[in-house]
């Protein structure tokens, strides 16, 4: 057990992020209102270790694994009501450092973990297009050169799109429609030609999910990752990877959001009934502290899964779909449990809900997840 795994680190850290989680919260309402990037709780994040903790020793990273990754997220959930900046590190770490970590070359590394590590380097991963979000989709074009390639296209809905320093690009280095002729490349987001158009979404507006326009950016070869036509065996990595851990924190979202609800129905009184005297009320308390135990053993399998290298090709996509269901499902609870009171736009718990239901979006919609899923079983 490292030093990082203790019970004692464990104390530590989730004490700093109970005295920090001002930082997480302050100005949350104009920050959604104006979809302004949290970049003091990105930074914050840094400091308690969180962007390092899937990046490799060897460069400064603190590598703890999958499960530790898992319960830290968790914590942080609990602790930082920011969806969007949950987002934002989410996509960071899982469908971006997570896919440099695994293809990148010593010299790729040893020239991004460092920043990546003190938080001084952002990163999105870019896949979707306007035909859609599967690689047969993807008509963005590489066209080689004598000493790179110039891509040209359009990338939509990327997280992190206009706040991102490096974008990870899923493009086409073959004419023909295979997915064996895709390539991943590490493009610098201040490339001439490169430009990120920020989009007003439902939800998660702090996280800068942008529409991406690639015209006539240069990337030399040794930022192609993984070697030329590895862009659907990096696809797949990033996808898997990003599915099983993505919704980590909202684990820790659900509990922060029980524990609120059951406060509110302990207090509040109605008709001069409490209103922990209607079984309609606290029935709902009762589905979300199940959906808060199903995520939580969830997400702990299939971190441990990966921790031993053995996730099932449908673990990810289950997880996913129902974690996104569940976190749904609870913050409209939340919302039905506080009347009134939840839709007003100052509670968090409208904002909440918007939240919610981008993860039924991102990462393939729930309707793709079982259709996967269903696919693997037949
Ligand atoms: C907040 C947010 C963040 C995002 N972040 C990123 C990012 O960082 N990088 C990135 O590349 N993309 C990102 N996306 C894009 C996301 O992955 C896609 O929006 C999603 O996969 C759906 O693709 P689409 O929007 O093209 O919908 P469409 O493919 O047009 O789908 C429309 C509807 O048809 C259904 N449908 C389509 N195809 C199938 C199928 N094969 N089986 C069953 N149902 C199907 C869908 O479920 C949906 O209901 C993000 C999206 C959102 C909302």
């Amino acid at each position: 057990m490292s030093d990082q795994q203790s019970p004692d680190a464990l104390a530590r850290f989730e004490g700093e992020l109970a005295q920090h989680a001002y930082a997480f919260a302050d100005g949350l309402f104009e920050s959604d209102r104006d979809q302004v990037f949290n970049r003091e709780g990105w930074g914050l994040c840094a400091r308690l270790g969180i962007q390092a903790m899937n990046l490799p020793e060897a460069h400064g990273g603190s590598a703890v694994g999958y499960t530790e990754a898992a319960h830290r997220l968790e914590r942080l959930g609990y602790h930082c009501r920011d969806n969007g900046l949950l987002l934002s590190l989410g996509a960071h770490m899982w469908g971006f450092q997570s896919a440099v970590v695994r293809f990148g070359t010593e010299q790729q590394l040893d020239s991004m973990v460092p920043k990546l590590v003190r938080g001084a380097m952002i990163g999105g991963l870019a896949v979707t297009e306007p035909a859609g979000p599967e690689p047969s989709a993807i008509s963005t074009f590489a066209q080689e050169t004598q000493t790179g390639f110039l891509l040209n296209g359009t990338k939509r809905y990327v997280t992190n799109g206009n706040t991102a320093d490096v974008l990870l690009v899923i493009a086409k280095t073959g004419r023909d429609d295979s997915f064996l002729g895709l390539s991943a490349f590490l493009v610098d987001a201040r490339t001439p030609g490169v430009s990120a158009i920020r989009e007003s979404t439902m939800g998660v507006r702090t996280s800068g999910v942008s529409t991406i326009r690639l015209e006539d950016v240069f990337v030399p070869f040794n930022y192609v990752l993984g070697g030329r036509n590895q862009g659907w065996r990096i696809f797949n990595h990033a996808m898997n990877t990003e599915r099983a851990m993505i919704l980590a924190p909202t684990v820790g979202t659900i509990c922060r959001l029980l524990e609120s609800c059951t406060a509110f129905v302990r207090t509040r009184s109605t008709e001069s009934r409490r209103l922990g005297s209607f079984q309609s009320v606290t029935n709902r308390l009762a589905d979300m502290a199940v959906d808060l135990r199903a995520c939580s053993a969830l997400v702990r399998a299939l971190a441990n899964d990966l921790d031993h290298d053995r996730l099932s090709r449908s673990g990810s996509c289950e997880a996913k779909l129902f974690l996104s269901d569940a976190w749904v499902r609870s913050s409209m609870n939340a919302l039905a449990i506080h009347g009134g009171l939840g839709y007003l736009t100052q509670s968090d718990i409208e904002r909440e809900v918007r939240d919610s239901f981008a993860s039924q979006i991102y990462s393939g919609t729930s309707d793709m997840q079982r259709n996967l899923i269903a696919s693997w079983l037949l």
